[in-house]
């Protein structure tokens, strides 16, 4: 079993411990679970990729809503020529 060292009384106990079991001094308990490069990286890739997204949403939204409307036109153009012959 992994072990560490009381900060307080320096005995030895559980790497896992939240309370040393010498002492009775709370201990920050388990791994360290801090922000390392490895989550930050996520974070800012998920960061980039949202803002991407969004970027192409609005970049793409009013072109999808001009091909609509282009579209429209054209099958009512379409569809006049057709009922007038
Ligand atoms: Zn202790």
């Amino acid at each position: 079993m992994a072990t560490k060292k009381c900060p307080q009384c320096a005995e030895m106990i559980m790497l896992e411990a939240r309370k040393c079991r010498y002492c009775g001094s709370l201990v920050s308990g388990g791994p360290a679970k801090k922000f390392g490069p490895y989550n930050i990286f996520w974070i800012v890739l998920g960061i980039l990729v949202f803002m991407g997204s969004l970027f192409l949403l609005i970049l793409f939204l009013p072109l999808g809503i001009l091909g609509i409307i282009f579209s429209m036109v054209f099958l009512i153009i379409g569809s006049r020529r057709l009922h007038n012959t």
